[in-house]
């Protein structure tokens, strides 16, 4: 694989406030094949990434006037007849859980939380859930989508794409507007934006998600882990119907609706230490009795036993793993410095995943040496040398 198949920049530049390179994903658009926009990585300025000018521009918002906003977009759509007014879509961790208590609790909306549930719950993400429902008060629906096809589907996109989350997100970003419909809410409140760490900047100025993430004119021009949904129709048992919860809405449907889709990072100060330390008190929401494997935290993405190749899977293809992502977030919200950062990235960043592995390879169907045959060729030769068999090293590193 070259770097074009992720549309990288061929030179590698790191970040000089933060961790993170030029090599990040501005975001994936799932559906298709690759990574299809115009920026298709974090925009530099003057060797600044663009989270970290976010991060100036966040100094000088005014928050108490974007909460004066989220006022007036809650009271527009509170029910007070007992209905749900707000849907919430997460799994319990610390921001949907977060989100999901203040609108309650602070905001008095009468929310309903919605789950896509994880491939493989670890046993602290099961007892986070829990606490989420029990100790935090709140309704939820968790949804389990037919494990056969997510299995395959995540197979396809670990295989074609490097990408074995890619189901994941496309349900979860489906399942916030499916259940807004059955349940005839108007509003969905997600946490925060791909724009929060260094996505597309133009997310940041708006509240709304944009249609595009969840809407389609027609299922034919679909991708599933990087095959067109014709193909698999035809390659496999599986129907159309199979995929329902993975389809976007059809616009015309979206049209009588009327529904909004906001980002609670829009109207809030998003820090996810914070949001920690908010669920800790108030969802008995528990950190890992370790820290998780590739970095140095306890708390972020702990809940799938995928996560852990989530993570491994972008330290092969753009060279950044769990520790720069986690390490990027806290020296933004000045929690830690960039040498301490630095220094956490070259401890834990390359750090193998072992403990999920015999799960993740039952559960995707491949064995170990298929496994590092796909991992293998997702090196991009500008970001990796050979150095001999299955021995590879980062060209440039932060180190
Ligand atoms: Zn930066």
């Amino acid at each position: 694989m070259n770097s074009k198949f992720y549309k990288l920049p061929k030179n590698i530049e790191f970040c000089k406030l933060c961790v993170i390179s030029n090599q990040r994903p501005s975001s994936v658009v799932e559906f298709k094949h690759t990574i299809n926009q115009k920026k298709p990585t974090i925009q530099f300025e003057h060797g600044v990434c663009s989270a970290c000018n976010y991060k100036k521009i966040k100094k000088n918002i005014d928050w108490n006037i974007r909460e004066q906003m989220l006022k007036k977009l809650l009271d527009k759509h509170r029910k007070n007849n007992g209905s749900y007014d707000v849907i919430i879509p997460g799994s319990g961790g610390k921001d949907s859980g977060y989100v999901s208590h203040i609108l309650k609790y602070k905001y008095g909306m009468n929310p309903l939380t919605v789950t896509w549930s994880p491939h493989l719950y670890t046993d602290i993400g099961k007892i986070n859930f829990y606490n989420w429902i029990n100790h935090g008060g709140l309704d939820n629906v968790l949804f389990t989508p037919n494990g056969s096809l997510q299995r395959y589907l995540t197979k396809e996109a670990f295989k074609n794409l490097l990408h074995p989350f890619q189901p994941f997100i496309i349900g979860q970003r489906m399942i916030g507007p499916k259940f807004a419909i059955k349940y005839n809410v108007k509003l969905i409140m997600y946490g925060e934006t791909a724009g929060e760490y260094g996505g597309n900047q133009n997310e940041n100025k708006i509240p709304v998600m944009n249609e595009k993430y969840y809407t389609s004119q027609s299922y034919n021009k679909l991708y599933f882990g990087g095959k067109s949904i014709n193909q698999i129709l035809k390659k496999t048992n599986y129907k159309l119907s199979d995929f329902n919860p993975y389809l976007p809405i059809e616009k015309k449907e979206i049209k009588n609706k009327r529904f909004e889709v906001h980002h609670m990072n829009f109207y809030k100060n998003w820090d996810p230490q914070e949001n920690f330390y908010y669920a800790s008190k108030n969802l008995n929401f528990l950190p890992n009795q370790e820290r998780t494997t590739g970095t140095y935290s306890k708390y972020s993405s702990i809940d799938d036993k995928i996560d852990d190749f989530h993570y491994y899977t972008t330290y092969i293809k753009f060279g950044l793993g769990r520790a720069t992502y986690d390490a990027c977030q806290e020296i933004r919200a000045e929690k830690i410095t960039r040498e301490e950062g630095v220094r956490l990235v070259k401890l834990y960043d390359s750090e193998f995943p072992k403990r999920y592995f015999n799960d993740f390879l039952d559960y995707i169907g491949i064995d170990k040496d298929n496994f590092f045959n796909i991992i293998n060729k997702f090196r991009s030769k500008h970001l990796w040398k050979k150095i001999k068999k299955n021995k590879y090293r980062l060209r440039k590193t932060i180190y």
